[in-house]
């Protein structure tokens, strides 16, 4: 794993929004972010889920957070805007932003692609993301120190047969935060990516259903690198697409 250990308050104060908090990586890293003092914004597609998160948060006396049920695949411009306003208004600033909901689609061969799963898929894990960050960015400016992480995989970095759309969204999502972290560069926001690895989510048994899940690591076991990434250690880290399970 990514070794990093942290503070037991490193995000204190901390104001982070992570999406797809519901389930699988970013219920994980919501959970682990309140841990260390921050305030999350738990957004995702299914409010029964987002609740679960929120009410573990509140019973361990970890700071409230806040939830935003939203489906990304019909999300608009305006919906980030209103969204962005709410925070400035609720907390006058956002420290961070997970970038982490994601939809794998159906794994095909190239020649059976479907025109409408490969525009959802890359609505929800590119177009939304840069939909929210357009938005969020004068919010980020509002904090000290400010950190978009994106979730790539390691088929944003090498494509693979079959994996179509997924993979595609992914090399989208390496660009996109290239693109930003150069804009940004020499700011308060840093902008960087993270290839979580084989993990043992709802995704990760979708795409391999024969695998042993017990083999892989949880998503909590890789939440050093997403700690690492929120805290004011990595101030100086832009531009970069980091492993979880680097060794
Ligand atoms: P899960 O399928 O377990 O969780 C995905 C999360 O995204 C869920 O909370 C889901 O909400 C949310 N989500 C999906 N579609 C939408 C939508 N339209 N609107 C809002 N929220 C949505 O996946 P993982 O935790 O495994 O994946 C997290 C990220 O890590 C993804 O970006 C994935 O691509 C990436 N990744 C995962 C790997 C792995 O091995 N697990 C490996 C490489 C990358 P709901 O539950 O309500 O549907």
């Amino acid at each position: 794993m990514f070794n990093y250990q942290a503070a037991p308050q490193a995000l204190a104060e901390k104001v982070i929004l992570v999406t797809g908090a519901g389930d699988g990586i970013g219920k994980a890293a919501a959970l682990c972010y309140a841990r260390h003092g921050a305030t999350v914004i738990l957004l995702g597609k299914t409010t029964a889920k987002l609740t679960a998160v929120y009410d573990e948060i509140v019973a361990a006396g970890w700071p409230e957070p806040a939830i935003v049920p939203l489906d990304l695949k019909g999300a608009t411009a305006r919906h980030y805007q209103d969204m962005a306003a709410t925070i400035k208004a609720e907390f006058g600033k956002l420290d961070g932003v997970l970038h982490n909901a994601g939809m794998l689609g159906v794994l095909s061969p190239f020649e059976h692609l479907d025109l409408p799963t490969w525009q959802d898929i890359l609505q929800v894990n590119v177009t939304a993301a840069m939909l929210m960050s357009q938005a969020l960015v004068p919010v980020l400016k509002l904090a000290p120190q400010a950190s978009i992480v994106f979730t790539s995989s390691g088929v944003g970095r090498q494509g693979r047969a079959y994996w179509g759309g997924y993979a595609v969204s992914k090399f989208a999502t390496e660009g996109l935060m290239q693109v930003m972290a150069a804009e940004y560069e020499g700011t308060s926001l840093r902008v960087n990516a993270i290839n979580p690895g084989a993990t043992r989510t709802k995704m990760r048994s979708k795409a391999y259903p024969g695998e042993d899940q017990l083999s892989l690591p949880t998503a909590e076991q890789i939440m050093p690198l997403y700690l690492y990434l929120m805290s004011d250690d990595s101030k100086a880290v832009n531009g970069q697409s980091l492993d979880a399970q680097q060794k």
